[in-house]
């Protein structure tokens, strides 16, 4: 079994009727970076820039976290490396305590206060020295940039206009820069960015749909609190109507979207996210070769039919009944 796996390392994430399908890596800590590579992930598709800054008294610099992501960056060579920049506060910073970032959990409902791309607006020097680490390892490999937590277009148009101030400063400054500066994709992980998505997209490059998150806000549950934890499902439909609308939206636009929450590193739930148009998927690096074995032995056409009859349904444990029974079917 686990040589079988082994051999998939090799294999192209296709699948039967040739459509090819992105599986790519999170990275959580550089300490993974190995395992990435033995998994065979097609770049990094979520980089969690959190470790830097999290059990220190003070804040990473420009240049301490240039070095981190030139060493990861390098480490990928040409495979795309997407950085999202820092999302602290809601649960984030409770368990990792950073007196340099003010706190954030202050507030009366911590996951609905200042989180993510938030707080880096109201924090503009946090942002400008994310940015200007990464606008300078840019050059070295393929690089692109991901916001957490938006709601609204603005907060996208205004992070991109600090990244270009930035990007003119660098210059100015002699700092080689490529030509056209990384993409900027925005994580649609509220309920808020799935319904607003086609407005998002005008601003967006790219679509990174953030299921844990996605999940947690449209339920209104936290899967931490034990007391509601039963009610965490991202398989409600509620959660897979956003999912779709979203997709849609990108789709329309020849936008590419991927999914890098937990869902897409279970292999049950290929097809169905398949069936939804989703040609990207970024996990931990232990699940892609389950998931590259799911993706070879599924149909395009099949993955579509089954997604039409889950879309149908109005009852989560009907949608779980269904998503087994088409798993067990075709393994
Ligand atoms: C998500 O919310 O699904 C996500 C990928 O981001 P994180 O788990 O880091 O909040
Ligand atoms: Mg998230």
């Amino acid at each position: 079994e686990r040589a079988k796996l082994a051999k998939l390392r090799r294999l192209p994430a296709v699948t039967t009727d040739g459509e090819t399908v992105e599986l790519q890596a999170n990275l959580e800590i550089p300490a993974e970076l190995p395992l990435i590579a033995q998994a065979g992930a097609q770049g990094i598709g979520l980089l969690r820039t959190e470790f830097l800054f999290m059990n220190r008294e003070d804040l990473p610099g420009e240049e301490a976290q240039l070095a981190a992501y030139t060493q990861i960056v390098e480490a990928m060579g040409d495979d795309p490396v997407t950085i999202r920049v820092l999302d602290w506060g809601g649960e984030k910073d409770m368990e990792a305590q950073n007196s340099g970032i003010a706190p954030t959990h202050g507030g009366p409902n911590p996951a609905l206060g200042l989180r993510g791309l938030r707080l880096l607006l109201k924090r503009p020097e946090l942002l400008e020295a994310q940015f200007a680490a990464i606008l300078r390892v840019a050059d070295r490999g393929n690089v692109r940039v991901l916001l957490p937590l938006v709601t609204n277009p603005a907060e996208v148009k205004q992070a991109r206009e600090i990244l270009e101030r930035v990007a003119r400063r660098l210059r100015r400054r002699g700092e080689r820069l490529p030509e056209r500066l990384p993409e900027v994709g925005v994580m649609i992980e509220t309920p808020g960015a799935a319904l607003a998505a086609d407005a998002i997209a005008l601003e967006a490059d790219f679509f990174a749909i953030g299921t844990n998150d996605l999940a947690m806000y449209t339920l209104a549950v936290d899967r931490a609190e034990a007391e509601v934890s039963h009610l965490y499902d991202p398989l409600h439909p509620a959660v897979l109507r956003l999912m779709q609308f979203a997709t849609e939206a990108a789709l329309r636009l020849r936008m590419p979207v991927s999914v890098c929450g937990e869902m897409a590193g279970n292999p049950k739930l290929v097809p169905l996210l398949l069936g939804l148009g989703i040609r990207s998927f970024s996990m931990n690096a232990g699940s892609i070769p389950r998931v590259k074995q799911a993706v070879r032995a599924l149909e395009i056409g099949d993955c579509a039919r089954f997604a039409r009859r889950v879309m149908e349904q109005s009852d989560p444990a009907r949608i779980r009944e269904l998503v087994t029974e088409f798993a067990e079917g075709v393994a």
